[in-house]
């Protein structure tokens, strides 16, 4: 039996004993360590991480033949192995091969076969973790929610852990036992030649433990399918189209694996007066011919109630008058377009009084035109 991690690893280091301690001292020195480093007693940031390593380190060399193995592969790795060169193994295999990369730490074998070893008491078997599945849905949210950002609850069907079982699969009462075909190590050893390969236990899926007594309201498999209400926090400033990644709370993982993400595409019903630039709220203001030529104080809507807006003798239309922090909170402001209204129906005071103006005022500037067409 091998695994890369074996490569990497020093448990005599661990264990503080010597490569030819015996048995009896490597039993004291752990036990010594195990309660010396239980996460139960000790406050110490590591303890959990260093007990794991203590577990790990006596569960490989306690017993006779998974020491042999990690001697040999310690051997292998150093170039004393009596197989001739530095990773050459029996058969002219050639370690990196074997364990997909030998340096890197990643690769299919190490995929398969990280955190195996765990062993011991105090630490779980999580070889043939599967990460959940992902989950997608759909949002609507009104314009001013998205700008400001809102929670809202969403109501959708979806596999999550088994309330009853809590994921474990196992029938309330019951623990899942010792599964009976690996003896609770979650391998399998097969002999090929000069080589033994271990293998994830197909009885136990490589957790060790099997379900005999399986839960009734999911059959053992540790997740439910059921109408759910999620609470979503919408960010302010959230746009059309964009998506919310909750983490963890997609589909369960099976056999200790850990839960997928809930993804939420998010549309944004339009308004039908504002509408948004990037951070900024976007609004268009009608102001009148006087209003725009003479200035004046106009009230303006924006999202939080109407502020008064200052147009300044002189503006013309289209140009954009910007009003501070009503955009997207702490973000973006509110952008009034200015839109010079021409009146389609005048009274005959206003007829007469706009032909008096008309032949007061000076006529519009049409060089331009002329300059840059010649006509
Ligand atoms: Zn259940
Ligand atoms: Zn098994």
């Amino acid at each position: 039996m091998a695994s890369q991690e074996w490569l990497e690893k020093d448990f005599y280091a661990v264990l503080g004993v010597p490569q030819d301690a015996s048995k009896k001292d490597i039993e004291k020195a752990y036990r010594k360590l195990a309660r010396e480093w239980h996460p139960d007693h000790n406050p110490a940031a590591d303890a959990e991480e260093r007990f794991k390593g203590i577990s790990e380190a006596y569960s490989v060399l306690h017993d006779d033949k998974s020491r042999g193995e990690y001697d040999q592969i310690q051997l292998m790795k150093s170039g004393r192995g009596g197989f001739g060169g530095a990773h050459a193994a029996p058969g002219g295999i050639n370690l990196e091969d074997l364990f997909g990369n030998a340096g890197g730490g990643s690769g299919g074998f190490s995929d398969l076969f990280g955190g195996l070893f765990g062993g011991g008491s105090g630490t779980r078997r999580r070889s043939g973790a599967v990460r959940g599945n992902d989950l997608r849905t759909n949002v609507t949210l009104d314009f001013a929610d998205a700008v400001k950002g809102s929670t809202t609850e969403l109501r959708m069907r979806a596999p999550g852990e088994c309330e009853t079982c809590h994921g474990s699969g196992a029938k309330p009462g019951t623990s899942p036992t010792t599964c009976p075909r690996c003896n609770g190590r979650g391998l399998v050893t097969e002999n090929q030649g000069a080589f033994s390969f271990a293998q994830p236990c197909p009885e136990c899926e490589g957790t060790g433990t099997v379900v005999t007594d399986p839960c009734p309201d999911c059959g053992g498999t540790g997740a439910t399918t059921k109408d759910r209400v999620i609470t979503v926090r919408v960010p302010a400033g959230i746009g059309d189209g964009q998506t919310i990644r909750l983490a963890g709370r997609g589909a369960p993982g099976e056999r200790g694996g850990p839960a997928g993400d809930l993804l939420v595409r998010v549309t944004v019903r339009s308004h039908p007066l504002f509408a948004r630039d990037g951070d900024n709220v976007t609004v268009r203001l009608p102001v009148s011919f006087p209003e725009a030529a003479l200035g004046a104080k106009v009230k303006v809507p924006t999202l939080d109630g109407p502020v008064t807006l200052k147009v300044p003798e002189g503006t013309p239309t289209g140009r954009v008058l910007r009003v501070k922090g009503r955009g997207v909170p702490g973000k973006g402001d509110l952008l009034v377009t200015v839109d010079v209204d021409v009146p389609t129906a005048l009274t005959a005071e206003a007829r007469e009084a706009l032909e008096k103006y008309a032949a007061a005022a000076p006529a519009a500037d049409r060089s331009k035109l002329e300059e840059l067409t010649g006509q």
